[in-house]
């Protein structure tokens, strides 16, 4: 465990080469990195640039690096360029409730310039990714269990993965019960496949942020709510939470301390030799039944794990390639193992 006395550590949240940066003002003097290395601070003294060298590193140079503010301002300056397709994979809505992770007065300003001219969903999540400020934190023995966030492409197996986990230990894992405001089916009970409400209770409730998602199918709204996910936590198990990559900012609470996991599919050509005999539930089918594979789906799946990683990689813990099933369960399952006994570098604002 490293000690934190007085250092400062960042988890940068793009890649880095000083070689390509035209406004570097010595190359040789800078430190490249990638999407979420750990570094150390070593001077903010420079508004511009940054010194700071990789965490655990013997070396003891530190190298510039651009500052979080110079990064912003470049980065925002060149968005319409960067700037990427919405996904358009479901018809899931954010609830969009209030931003719950802590910005510095600078920042703040920097965003609400930024959301003045782009109010729409889909340019809130262009929040310019650069640095966190993070330190290390371990689950201690009495502590409730972490969220668990699971994000990846239709079809990539995420639900099967899912269904392993929970079946492998119903005491240790849960997922959250779904709010509906269809009518309960006979064979259904209040609680446990749904929680039914009626349609005014649910609009009420996603007019007061209660919902971290929630669509409506057949003249229904369907939607997990916030208390769902307290719900399986509270009875001390890890939760395990299914949602749209662009909620996951909304669970990064101190209440929650969300692990991200994405699971991510394989080459083309795997994904036509391991689906061969496979059946997809697509979103597309209105019975929402279960299909073949077709080579539009597998390319749909790619593109749509591309733009997810391009998007939101920066918040994703862990990536998990789905190729073999058998091989991706033991990898999730001993990520699981480790997230209850080891040290993670996690945003200073959730360890108070
Ligand atoms: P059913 O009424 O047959 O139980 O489910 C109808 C549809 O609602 C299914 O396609 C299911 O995936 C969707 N659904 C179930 N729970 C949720 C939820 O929490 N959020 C959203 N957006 N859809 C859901």
């Amino acid at each position: 465990t490293p000690t934190i006395e007085g250092k400062m550590f960042i988890k940068a949240l793009f890649d880095y080469d000083p070689n390509e940066d035209k406004a570097i003002p010595c190359k040789e003097a800078g430190l490249s990195f990638r999407k979420g290395d750990i570094l150390q601070i070593m001077s903010q003294d420079d508004a511009t640039w940054w010194q700071a060298r990789h965490e655990g590193d013997s070396n003891p140079r530190a190298g510039l690096i651009p500052s979080k503010h110079f990064q912003e301002r470049r980065f925002a300056l060149k968005r319409p360029e960067v700037h990427i397709q919405p996904l358009k994979i479901s018809n899931r809505k954010s609830s969009g409730f209030r931003r719950s992770f802590r910005l510095s007065r600078k920042d703040r300003k920097t965003n609400k310039s930024m959301y003045e001219c782009k109010k729409s969903d889909q340019y809130d999540t262009a929040d310019v990714p650069t640095y966190e400020e993070v330190a290390p934190y371990q689950r201690q023995l009495n502590e409730k269990y972490r969220l668990v966030v699971l994000v990846g492409p239709v079809g990539v197996g995420l639900n099967e993965l899912k269904r392993k986990l929970l079946i492998s230990d119903t005491q240790h894992y849960g997922v959250t019960v779904p709010h509906t405001t269809r009518a309960r089916r006979s064979q259904e009970s209040d609680g446990v496949e749904y929680i039914f409400i009626s349609k005014h209770l649910f609009e009420t409730d996603v007019q007061n942020n209660k919902f971290i998602e929630y669509g409506e199918y057949k003249n229904n709204y369907y939607g997990t709510s916030i208390d769902s996910v307290r719900s399986v936590l509270s009875k001390n198990k890890v939760c395990l939470l299914d949602v749209q990559p662009h909620t996951i900012k909304h669970l990064r609470t101190l209440e929650f301390k969300p692990f991200v996991i994405f699971i991510k599919p394989p080459s083309l050509e795997r994904l036509r030799e391991t689906r061969k005999n496979a059946k997809i539930i697509s979103s597309k089918d209105e019975k929402g039944a279960a299909k073949p594979f077709t080579e539009e789906d597998f390319q749909e799946m790619i593109k749509s794990a591309q733009m997810m990683e391009s998007q939101y990689g920066h918040l994703f813990d862990k990536v998990i390639v789905n190729d073999d099933l058998t091989t991706a369960y033991n990898e999730l399952k001993t990520t699981f193992d480790r997230l209850e006994t080891e040290t993670f570098w996690v945003p200073v604002s959730w360890l108070h």
